[in-house]
């Protein structure tokens, strides 16, 4: 009995020195690359062919043969959106087979004529739920085998190999930074956010402006999330899920506790893993593991052992969420492009995307009167009532008030990206221009009319936004005290 004993202690502390390991790997495998401080800036070219486009971005250069590319919304002409469809090809599928070639040479500047130093076929369509009514469309790209049979991981623009990519084009966002440098900055401190690259895309030879190719929130071999693969022995799986507006592979989609209680009236679908292993047993048991975890978030005793929230979220990736959405007003977040994630031999984590409209540019003022929001969204109802998290959120404000969310380092941060750009961010307006003629896009009054106002815009609103949370973040305090026993209503 002894020696099963010590045999049983023995396990414990080899899963216990694995799971240690496990953490360090995740945490210091992936240094963040700021593409740029780690390129040169523009420096023109000794000589020339004339006319030519001469930049020190990588381009991508984007084939289709002249056919339109799939996935524009064919708008119903009702009030909402919910009713319109997509544009598809002509044989009806949503994504339009083309190529794809990158110029990305390790020194010197990119031309479109220049041997390309990464050729793939692809899958590509239009991406995205309200940007897909912009002029500019962002994409989304599949890289496949030259037969087109089968995916293929290629290292796009240097990042980890893999084959599904997002390649945005900052739009709504006159300061053509925000994506680039919030997901850089959440990568200097989470675990995990998507890296992105600048670049410009030509369609069909046809100058697209300025776009940032950026991973897409899923999981590789070798790449992104580094989620334990499924196993062909349980279903048992590593997971990304998504709240949004669902898939249109029906496999994908789920219904979890918090949609089923209304908790959350948003669509689930599940990001990783990918449809090879997707099983509609899997995807139950997705399901069912996900629902069973919310179901302890919104119990009793949600905040004491042996149930505790803890015990199953990653305290730090929760709260490193939370401020960085609302220290930049980005309010679609815990409602759209909402990313959850779990190791299977881990906690959940959150994973950050999309801040277009975050820094005050939705079409409505966010910052009048300054407020929280994020505690009256999914989880973070359950967490926020949780003292000991919200001490966790203010006590990391101020820590990263002093680093990366400090005036000096954003200004600095912003300076440095737009400086780096150069001559690449009049080459986009002279496509795109500074006007948001459309109702929906444009924030009132807000709209800048020069690249150098929509940065300044952006600087004050952290300066202001960065003032009012020094001063404010102690009533998280007042919240969660006040909304203690209260379960389901606000
Ligand atoms: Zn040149």
């Amino acid at each position: 009995m002894k020696y099963k004993r010590m045999a049983l202690a023995a396990c414990a502390l080899l899963l216990l020195l694995s799971a240690t390991n496990l953490s360090a790997v995740l945490t210091d495998e992936h240094p963040r690359y700021h593409q740029h401080l780690e390129r040169p800036a523009y420096t023109p070219c000794a000589e020339h062919d004339g006319e030519t486009l001469c930049t020190h971005l990588p381009l991508v250069l984007i084939d289709t043969g002249g056919t339109e590319i799939p996935g524009v919304p064919i708008q119903s002409g009702g009030s909402g959106r919910e009713d319109d469809a997509f544009t598809t090809t002509a044989d009806g599928s949503t994504l339009l087979r083309a190529s794809v070639s990158v110029v990305d040479h390790a020194e010197g500047n990119n031309h479109p004529a220049d041997t390309p130093t990464l050729q793939s076929v692809i899958d590509i369509r239009v991406r995205g739920n309200s940007s897909r009514y912009f002029d500019k469309h962002s994409y989304l790209v599949k890289t496949l085998t030259d037969d087109g049979a089968a995916s293929r991981d290629v290292a796009m623009l240097g990042m980890d190999a893999f084959d599904e990519w997002a390649l945005h084009g900052p739009y709504l966002d006159k300061t053509l930074i925000r994506n680039y440098m919030w997901y850089n900055l959440a990568g200097e401190i989470m675990d995990y956010a998507p890296n992105v690259r600048f670049c410009e895309v030509l369609l069909n030879g046809v100058y697209q402006g300025l776009y940032v190719m950026t991973e897409t929130v899923s999981s590789g071999a070798d790449a992104r999330l580094k989620l334990t693969e499924p196993s062909k022995d349980t279903v048992q799986t590593s997971y990304a899920l998504r709240l949004d507006r669902g898939s249109g592979n029906e496999v994908k989609n789920i219904e979890a506790f918090s949609q089923y209680a209304l908790r959350n009236l948003q669509d689930m679908d599940i990001v990783y893993p990918g449809t090879k292993w997707l099983t509609p047993e899997r995807a139950a048991w997705i399901a069912q593991d996900f629902s069973d975890f919310e179901k302890s978030l919104y119990s009793y005793d949600y905040d004491t052992e042996p149930y505790a929230w803890w015990e199953q979220a990653d305290m730090s990736s929760f709260v490193d969420y939370f401020i960085l959405n609302e220290f930049t007003c980005n309010y679609d977040a815990g409602w759209l492009s909402t990313y959850i994630y779990r190791d299977v031999r881990g906690k959940y984590k959150m994973c950050i995307w999309d801040f277009n409209s975050a820094c005050d540019n939705y079409s409505h003022p966010v910052t009048e009167p300054q407020h929280f929001e994020l505690q009256y969204n999914v989880w973070y109802y359950m967490l926020s009532k949780d003292e000991d998290f919200i001490n966790a959120v203010i006590e990391r404000y101020r820590a990263l008030r002093q680093g990366v969310l400090s005036d000096a380092y954003l200004n600095d941060y912003m300076d440095a990206v737009v400086e780096w750009l150069g001559p690449a961010i009049d080459r986009n307006f002279s496509v795109w221009g500074y006007a948001l003629d459309k109702d929906m896009i444009s924030p009132a009054g807000r709209n800048p009319h020069t690249h150098t106002e929509a940065v300044a815009q952006m600087k004050r609103f952290c300066a202001e936004r960065g003032a009012w949370m020094d001063e404010h973040i102690d009533i998280l305090r007042q919240y969660s005290h006040e909304s203690k026993n209260k379960k389901f209503n606000h």
